[in-house]
């Protein structure tokens, strides 16, 4: 039988920085791994078998992989990932994944990204893979700490809705930011994190006349 296999090698660890207390970024040697802003790889503990997809964080040409992480309670992978450091390894499989910008037509688009916590990965790694592409963010957290590495973004195109606290630029929850927003009905709009965010926004794009072929998803738990 013709079986296909995913390939699955170990990469040692380069760096982790915590960025809260539940949430950090390990970056890892890349190898020969290659993919496209908004893929995700597959990653465990050295002497695991199981793994958890992450979106890639760091941008394409970047000679390492980043991904960001926020730890589940109880979860089984993410507390072990936590306790990671520099010089261990992380077990990796192959990119994978189809949420991702038109690689012909990125530069001709305005893009609305749109996501909740750690769902803003993939959106960094578009942003940070594409010099000048035309884009907004909205992201959603609880408290404002969860603004990951927002100073990264470009003055103006970054809006943080914060429904905890005081300390976003939008106190509130990111779908009630959503509907008050005017919406360019050109838009390609990309939604990424929990579930109950994107089927709330979709609703909410779709009544302000956003095309179902303009709006991507990518569902994370
Ligand atoms: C395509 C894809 C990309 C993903 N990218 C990322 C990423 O970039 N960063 C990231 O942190 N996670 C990401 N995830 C989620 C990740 O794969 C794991 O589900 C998560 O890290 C929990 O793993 P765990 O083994 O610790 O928990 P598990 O033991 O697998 O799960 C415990 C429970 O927690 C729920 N859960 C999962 N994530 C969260 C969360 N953030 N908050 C609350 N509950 C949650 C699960 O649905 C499950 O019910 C992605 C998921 C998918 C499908």
């Amino acid at each position: 039988m013709n079986r296909s296999r995913k390939r699955l090698n170990l990469h040692d660890i380069l760096e982790v920085r915590h960025l809260t207390d539940t949430s950090f970024i390990i970056r890892f040697e890349k190898n020969d791994l290659e993919f496209t802003a908004g893929q995700h790889v597959c990653v465990g503990p050295p002497n695991g078998i199981h793994t958890r997809e992450y979106s890639i964080y760091s941008a394409v040409n970047d000679p390492f992989i980043e991904i960001l992480v926020k730890e589940v309670q109880n979860g089984l992978i993410t507390p072990v990932l936590k306790g990671l450091k520099a010089g261990d390894s992380v077990v990796v499989e192959e990119p994978v994944g189809y949420f991702g910008l038109n690689n012909t037509e990125k530069f001709n688009k305005k893009y609305l990204f749109i996501a909740t916590g750690t769902g803003i990965s993939p959106f960094h790694c578009m942003v940070k893979s594409n010099p000048g592409l035309d884009y907004k963010i909205v992201h959603g957290v609880r408290t404002a700490e969860e603004g990951y590495e927002r100073e990264e973004y470009e003055k103006g195109k970054y809006t943080l809705c914060s429904s905890r606290d005081t300390s976003g630029d939008y106190a509130g929850r990111l779908t009630n930011y959503l509907q008050d927003l005017k919406i360019d009905e050109e838009l390609e709009v990309y939604l990424c994190g929990n579930c109950n965010m994107i089927h709330d926004a979709y609703d909410i794009l779709e009544n302000k006349g956003v095309p179902n072929d303009r709006i991507h998803a990518e569902v994370y738990f």
